[in-house]
């Protein structure tokens, strides 16, 4: 990416013919990423940072950015950090024909002590390994990235909202950058991280509209659905757009009759059961789901209540039941009609733990019930409170929260 206009121009360098040769990309027996080659190139000029409310999600960056190159001819480049802006790419490059393109969405928090704190950021970087190895990138060292992405929220700290429940969110990328027109794996890649302060997801926390759908899909049986590839998102841009034009916020992933994703987060619904417990129902790990690490939690715990921990808002005494298993559209209106669908609730990095108000189903809308003049039912708002407490670092739980010291 910082090869000069002119420069060595589409053609193949040598290694990644090599490669091509022999059908497989070159495989990084190279050099790995080198925490002691980073190089840190501090702005001149730092930006003035917008108040939480004025803040649209994505749309400010932070003053500085890294970037890693990965060539078959070196392995990993030594790691820069440098002030935001534009890549230099080869217009042949992979990840504009090919969609060679994975990422990662984290958060950066601060805790009360004033440092910064990530919220299990371990998974989101085997996460990452996990796609690079779905679309034939180059493998790289999670750890060695994580220690990385810790010196640029180092640096860039004074981007983290104070405000309760506001934070810097992470994305960290990688593309395909091979020059070339090929259909083939990209054997050269760029990782790079950017920062941007977030506000609160959704301004009014009284519940979202989701309109569910079945006659498009994000994701198959077989598909791509299970891991973070810039791929799946482009073909729900379009029934996103019609959905808001008919007065919803988010689409509803249906397959055939089951329940999927909400946008890009994970669902649940809660359930009264004739013993007066609750069963928390979630949709299973099948490959049209991404493995949320929100979803993760959330299940560890609702599983941990009533032993190792108490959930606010709810009472020891009432058990919950976590079920990983097929949730259809067809039981969800069974449930609303016979009064024992309670709450129903998506979470992921962006929104925590959000509440869903209605969801549209063939031209009727499903109401969820209320609560005290929103949609936030106790068990949505015992996971939103505890999860916040954890990753603003006010209360620990199995390590979840890791301070950013460097
Ligand atoms: C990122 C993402 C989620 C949520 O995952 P978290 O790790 O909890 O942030 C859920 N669904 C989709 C489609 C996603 O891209």
């Amino acid at each position: 990416m910082v090869e000069k206009a002119g420069g060595s121009g589409a053609s193949v360098p040598s290694g990644d013919v090599q490669a091509l040769k022999n059908g497989v990309p070159s495989q990084p027996t190279l050099s790995d990423i080198d925490l002691s080659k980073l190089k840190v190139t501090l702005a001149k000029e730092l930006k003035d940072i917008p108040k939480p409310d004025d803040l649209v999600f994505g749309e400010t960056m932070s003053d500085h950015m890294l970037v890693l190159e990965y060539t078959p001819e070196a392995g990993w480049s030594a790691p820069e950090i440098k002030p935001y802006g534009p890549l230099s790419l080869d217009p042949s490059a992979s990840c504009f024909h090919y969609c060679t393109n994975i990422f990662e969405g984290m958060k950066a928090y601060l805790g009360p002590d004033g440092t910064p704190r990530l919220f299990r950021p371990e998974l989101n970087m085997a996460r990452l390994l996990n796609s690079s190895e779905r679309v034939a990138l180059p493998r790289f060292s999670p750890t060695a990235l994580l220690e990385l992405i810790k010196k640029l929220i180092a640096i860039d700290a004074r981007w983290i909202p104070r405000e309760p429940g506001c934070s810097l969110y992470i994305r960290p990328t990688m593309i395909g950058t091979l020059p070339s027109l090929a259909v083939m794996a990209s054997t050269r890649a760029t990782i790079f991280v950017i920062l941007s302060p977030a506000g609160k997801m959704f301004k009014v926390p009284a519940g979202i509209s989701l309109l569910a759908i079945n006659d498009h899909v994000r994701a198959w049986p077989g598909g791509t659905g299970a891991h973070k590839l810039g791929l799946n998102y482009t073909p729900g841009f379009k029934p996103q757009r019609a959905a808001l034009e008919k007065g919803y916020q988010q689409i509803l992933w249906v397959l055939g009759d089951n329940i999927t994703e909400a946008g890009g987060m994970n669902v649940a619904i809660v359930l009264k059961r004739p013993d007066g417990d609750m069963d928390i129902v979630t949709p299973p790990l099948d490959g049209t789901i991404l493995p949320g690490i929100t979803r993760a939690s959330v299940l560890e715990l609702l599983a941990a209540h009533g032993n190792e921990t108490s959930l606010p808002y709810l009472s020891n005494k009432t058990r919950l039941h976590t079920h990983e298993r097929v949730v259809t559209m067809s039981e969800l209106e069974r449930t609303w009609q016979d009064g024992t669908l309670l709450e129903a609730f998506s979470f992921g990095t962006a929104v925590v733990v959000t509440p869903i108000a209605r969801i549209g189903w063939k031209g009727k809308d499903i109401e969820l019930p209320p609560y005290a003049g929103n949609h936030l039912g106790p068990v949505a708002r015992a996971l939103l409170e505890r999860l916040v407490d954890i990753q603003e670092g006010r209360v620990e739980w199995k390590g979840w929260s890791v301070p950013c010291e460097t």
